[in-house]
């Protein structure tokens, strides 16, 4: 299992090639807060397009909708975000630094040593000291002070609707946007005529005043989720087994596979079934995905049942029936709901530092990511071999623009062809498109062009001489799924690399 690809590297990469930079940085930053940049903004449309093209797009028992951040304040008072969503905060008496209770031990910390003369040390999180032997009993951030007991502290922000600040006015923005699916189910259920099992998905923001932010985009204040509530016959079975626990293992399975059919390796991710004691009131059941962060296996995904809670509390506050009728059985019945919920900044996160990769290539270190290429931000990069000649540029610029109909597709002429090939490596672009002499010929020698072009997989880094008129059929064929050995065969390598790999 080869090491996770640390913070530092991916923050770094993100900055310097516009995926991702500290908010208001100009201003000195945002505590926990982050702007996708150009390449970012592409990299996360396309995680969204594709998640919602697979599971809502393509499933016939699949339906979206795009709620309102603001909801009705009675929404969290019935959902139990008021009363419930709450963490357990510490703070430093000496240092006054603040930690979420539960996260404490997770922490290195500092320690003043009795056994080496009070010699300052850092522990690794969990571990005694090597010479007294101590465990940590003090603030893990300066290691002298003494921990206050836990508070809850509620991570709702709150704000006011309209001109008047009073209590009346308060609302929240919304933590989760699993509840606009709750209150709509009546809507959505009889506008679209559906019949169980059905899902609602929503992608969008949420926002949790989290007291521990962190760890880059993992850890946000602000950030977006991609929810699915999917609703099952509780008095239905399937394959022997009641229907909401069969579904809770069917959607375990696929989202699982998404994620590796985008990238993410086997290794690098699990299954964590949460313990009675960790269940949220309203869960029978939850099973989180992990990925092997740089920070270590974290919560990618959690995947709830949350049996018939919501609604139920939904129909209590509300006073309105949320109900469905089984045709069958001549009933009325509250569903169950299974809940896939991903986060699409970690995931963001999983795909960046799963697809890092730095290979040696002739004597030197080539930077690569290796993104699938329906996740990769720009799609082909166009660049021409001598930007001094007129008709390659002018070339180059056609091609580009007839590809950009399709996808992304960006032009380059800032650098020389082997320099752009790497920063094209270093941003996940899978092809690369080269105009040169022999593309377009030399009058002044009378020798004609021969309308082709050099493209490169960015994998195997291998070329190949495509005709120009059949660039757009080539470039299909791979970016829906085709591998670069069975697309290229048709194809020669180009006669000399005059270019590099
Ligand atoms: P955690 O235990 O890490 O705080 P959670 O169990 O509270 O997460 P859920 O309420 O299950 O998270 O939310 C679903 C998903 O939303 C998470 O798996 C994660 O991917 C994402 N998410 C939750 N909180 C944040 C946050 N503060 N910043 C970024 N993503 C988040």
């Amino acid at each position: 299992m080869s090491e996770p690809t640390s913070m530092d590297v991916l923050v770094s990469l993100s900055k310097r090639r516009g995926f991702v930079f500290q908010s208001s940085e100009i201003y000195g930053g945002t505590g926990s807060c982050w702007d996708y940049g150009p390449l970012g903004v592409e990299l996360k449309n396309n995680i969204k397009r594709v998640w919602w093209r697979d599971f809502v797009q393509t499933r016939a028992d699949m339906v979206g909708i795009d709620a309102s951040i603001l909801m009705h304040p009675t929404v969290w008072k019935a959902s139990g975000h008021l009363d419930h969503f709450t963490d357990p905060m510490v703070d430093c008496r000496e240092c006054k630094h603040r930690f979420r209770a539960d996260h404490v031990d997770a922490l290195p910390w500092v320690h003043y040593c009795p056994a080496t003369k009070g010699n300052k040390f850092t522990i690794p999180a969990g571990e005694p000291c090597g010479h007294c032997g101590q465990r940590r009993t003090l603030c893990p951030q300066c290691g002298k002070g003494e921990l206050t007991a836990p508070r809850q502290f509620n991570l709702m922000f709150k704000t006011f609707m309209g001109p008047v600040e009073e209590d009346a006015a308060v609302t929240y923005l919304r933590p989760e946007t699993a509840q606009a699916m709750f209150v709509n189910f009546d809507n959505v259920l009889q506008s679209m005529r559906l019949k169980l099992p059905f899902g609602i998905a929503q992608a969008g923001r949420s926002f949790r005043n989290e007291i521990t932010p962190g760890n880059f985009i993992f850890r946000t204040r602000e950030f977006e989720q991609m929810e699915i509530e999917y609703f099952v016959n509780p008095n239905d079975r399937v394959d022997g087994r009641p229907a909401d626990e069969y579904w809770h293992d069917r959607w375990i399975e696929d989202c699982m596979a998404w994620f590796r059919r985008y990238g993410l390796s086997a290794d690098n991710l699990r299954l964590r079934e949460h313990e009675r004691d960790e269940l949220a009131h309203y869960a029978k059941r939850t099973v989180d995905i992990e990925y092997r962060f740089p920070i270590g296996w974290s919560e990618l995904m959690g995947i709830a049942n949350r049996t018939d809670f919501d609604l139920k509390q939904h129909a209590k506050w509300s006073g309105k029936s949320l109900t469905y009728f089984d045709d069958e059985r001549k009933e009325h019945v509250v569903p169950f709901v299974v809940e896939p919920a991903a986060g699409v900044d970690r995931a963001l996160l999983a795909f960046m530092a799963d697809a890092y990769r730095e290979e040696e290539v002739r004597g030197e270190k080539r930077v690569v990511l290796k993104f699938h290429p329906e996740l990769a931000p720009i799609k082909v990069a166009v660049l021409p071999l001598l930007k001094k000649r007129d008709d390659i540029v002018r070339t180059a610029h056609t091609i580009r623009a007839d590809l950009a109909k399709h996808w992304r597709v960006v032009y380059d002429d800032t650098a020389a062809i082997g320099r752009l090939y790497r920063r094209q490596d270093e941003v996940g672009t899978p092809y690369c498109v080269t105009v040169d002499v022999q593309t377009v010929g030399d009058s002044e020698r009378g020798e004609a062009g021969d309308f082709r072009v050099t493209i490169r997989d960015r994998d195997s880094m291998e070329q190949a001489r495509v005709p120009i008129a059949e660039l757009g059929a080539v470039f299909r064929e791979l970016l829906d799924g085709a591998p670069w050995s069975q697309a290229a065969r048709r194809y020669p390598a180009p006669a000399a690399k005059a270019s590099g790999p």
